[in-house]
């Protein structure tokens, strides 16, 4: 079976079909600025052949158009016919609390995905988009949604909970949900795999390090706490994002720079993180190579970033009553052996001895970086988050034709 991976943004589609008997990635890309001047598709076959398509492409659908057009275009296509792509999965943001998994994707469903745009209003109704453009398009294919927040769904309240008036909790949903799901869930089980111990009995803290970052302290195999909250501003420091701020400060940001909600979420969205503090970029490496050449704020914000990993480390050992396991994923995590070191230095008081020699050079490869005799194992998983989305459409699907 040949599985198409959706993960649709505003103004974005990125896009990967699986051959899902052998695992492998037949062609993978991304359609651009859409409904914008300059809209272009760009597309990486299986044996490295790469193409940018530029068009106008209006909107969601029209993408979706151009890019099965040519996933079975005789030049650069991959497959003959779209009959053989038996289900699309898609990436969805916010399942708030309806969605505690992935699911099939009817009338209903669809229905609760629409629901859950006020939480997550500039993500939903985009990859609500996606959904409907494949109704259209090819109707009879199944699709099924995989939830950025699902995993998430077993923290408990006094965790997931705000200390803010109840009643807003029961009006709006007002609460944690986090995010990056598939790629704690797929980390956390893979570093188990790899190490062989029991998923469901070990305490594992997962540190999604990329341009939006998370950490989650998992016990038992459930997800008891994230870093990201109600939306995605909240936790670790990351590219443009500022992570954890006193909500004081901000309104009295708001008050002295005379600015409204939106122009407040654009700046800690958007202006603030690595980007803000150092003033140079958002982009990890950047910020290194300035930090090498002795920039200062370059210096801090890196400092910033590594304590406030390492803090999340401490209180999430402290709620799980210790920690057996910790994963380092996406771009930082998995390609940065600095970052990596600065985050484990002085904790060998939590029974982590971390490995130097090991770490060294090492970039996105399933590596242990603890030594032999170190309590904790600490250890890099790469992420694949598009592959969770479709092993788990196949799983769907395959319930769904056995059911019928
Ligand atoms: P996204 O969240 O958009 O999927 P990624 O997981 O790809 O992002 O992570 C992007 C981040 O990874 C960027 O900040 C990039 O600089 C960083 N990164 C990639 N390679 C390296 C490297 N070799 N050293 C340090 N940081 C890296």
């Amino acid at each position: 079976m040949k599985i198409l991976v959706l993960n649709c943004g505003s103004s974005s589609i990125k896009y990967q079909l699986f051959d899902i008997a052998s695992g492998g990635v037949l062609a993978k890309g991304i359609v651009e600025k859409i409904g914008l001047k300059g809209s272009f598709l760009k597309n990486e076959r299986f044996d490295g052949d790469k193409v940018k398509l530029e068009g106008e492409i209006l909107d969601h659908q029209s993408g979706i158009e151009y890019l099965l057009g040519l996933l079975i275009s005789e030049k650069r296509g991959v497959i003959k016919s779209l009959t053989e792509i038996g289900a699309v999965g898609h990436r969805l943001v916010h399942g708030g609390e309806t969605f505690q998994g992935s699911c099939y994707l009817d009338e209903v469903t669809i229905k609760g995905v629409e629901d859950c745009s006020d939480l997550a209003p500039l993500h939903n109704p985009a990859n609500l988009k996606g959904i409907y453009a494949m109704k259209n398009l090819l109707p009879e294919v199944p699709q099924v949604g995989v939830f950025d927040t699902s995993f998430h769904q077993t923290m408990p309240d006094y965790s997931f909970m705000y200390a803010l008036p109840y009643s807003l909790y029961k009006k709006y949903g007002i609460r944690r949900y986090g995010f990056h799901g598939t790629s704690h869930s797929y980390v956390s089980k893979r570093a188990c795999e790899i190490l062989n111990v029991p998923y469901d009995k070990m305490r594992i803290i997962t540190c999604h390090l990329g341009n939006g970052a998370s950490i989650t302290a998992i016990k038992n195999g459930k997800s008891v706490d994230t870093s990201m909250g109600l939306t995605p501003v909240e936790g670790l420091i990351m590219g443009t994002r500022s992570g954890d701020v006193d909500a004081g400060a901000l309104t009295l940001i708001m008050e002295k720079e005379e600015i409204d909600y939106s122009s407040l979420n654009t700046l800690l969205n958007k202006h603030s993180g690595m980007l803000g503090i150092s003033g140079i970029s958002s982009d990890m490496r950047e910020v290194e190579t300035a930090a090498a050449e002795g920039d200062e704020r370059a210096i801090l914000s890196l400092k910033m970033y590594q304590y406030r990993v390492k803090k999340y480390i401490g209180s999430y050992a402290a709620a799980m009553g210790g920690v057996d396991i910790i994963v380092f994923t996406g771009g930082i995590g998995e390609n940065s052996p600095d970052d990596r070191e600065k985050i484990c230095e002085n904790l060998e008081f939590m029974g982590i001895a971390f490995d130097k020699k090991a770490n060294e050079g090492i970039r996105g490869k399933e590596t242990v970086i603890s030594t032999g005799d170190s309590k904790v194992k600490v250890m890099i998983v790469p992420t694949n988050e598009e592959w969770v989305i479709a092993s788990e459409t196949r799983d769907i699907v395959e319930q769904m034709n056995k059911k019928q």
